[in-house]
């Protein structure tokens, strides 16, 4: 059993690092935000809810996403653990986390906690933007994003690390040498590959 959190600023590189560590791991990966594009491409009623919401780059109602989140986390594979990317993203959404986990006897092991500096995550975004043409990815999208990040998203650390569950991990390197980074920090928990469930 292993359930973590990766938690960094828009262009940190979160969802690609969740994908690598959820498959070294052997767990669903549950990325909120692909879910809320996948309901807007599919045009279905939740998507018809978020989608002005998303392209704004603001927050879709908590009470909302935590029933998302709930639904997924409920769903079989992802009784031997998961990796939320995107999810929480603020207290709200931590303590409505915290009660679905403790209904369930369950707590977080841990929260990567990605590291990138300001520049070099706007610079990303633009790369990105430039190559993917996300809708949320224009210049008022990212800099509300990245606003409400340092606003709503940074604060949860605090309770994470109030938690001793925070590994802080240095997100400037090849993708191969952040992944190196992350799974060091998590089996060095006793979490992984190696750990009995
Ligand atoms: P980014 O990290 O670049 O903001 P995401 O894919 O994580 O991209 O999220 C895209 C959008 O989906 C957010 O701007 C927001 O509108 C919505 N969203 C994703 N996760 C959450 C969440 N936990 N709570 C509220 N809205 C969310």
């Amino acid at each position: 059993m292993t359930r973590l959190l990766i938690v960094g600023p828009q262009g940190s590189g979160k969802g690609t690092q969740g994908v690598r560590i959820a498959e070294t791991f052997g767990i669903p990966a549950v990325s909120t935000g692909d879910v809320f594009r996948g309901a807007v491409a599919a045009g279905t009623p939740l998507g018809e809810q978020v989608k002005a919401i998303i392209e704004a780059g603001d927050l879709v109602p908590d009470e909302l996403t935590s029933a998302v989140v709930r639904e997924r986390l409920s769903q079989p594979d992802a009784a031997s653990g998961f990796l939320l990317d995107g999810y929480p993203r603020n207290v709200a959404q931590v303590m409505h986390l915290d009660e679905f986990l403790e209904g369930r006897g369950e707590a977080i092991d841990s929260v990567i906690e990605l590291e990138v500096p300001r520049d070099e995550s706007i610079a990303r975004l633009s790369r990105r933007a430039a190559e993917q043409g996300r809708s949320d990815d224009t210049e008022e999208g990212i800099a509300n994003r990245l606003a409400i990040y340092e606003r709503e998203t940074a604060p949860i650390l605090d309770i994470y690390r109030a938690r001793d569950v925070v590994e802080r991990i240095d997100g400037v390197g090849s993708l191969d040498e952040i992944t190196g980074r992350i799974v060091a920090a998590l089996e060095a928990r006793g979490l992984g590959r190696g750990a009995a469930a």
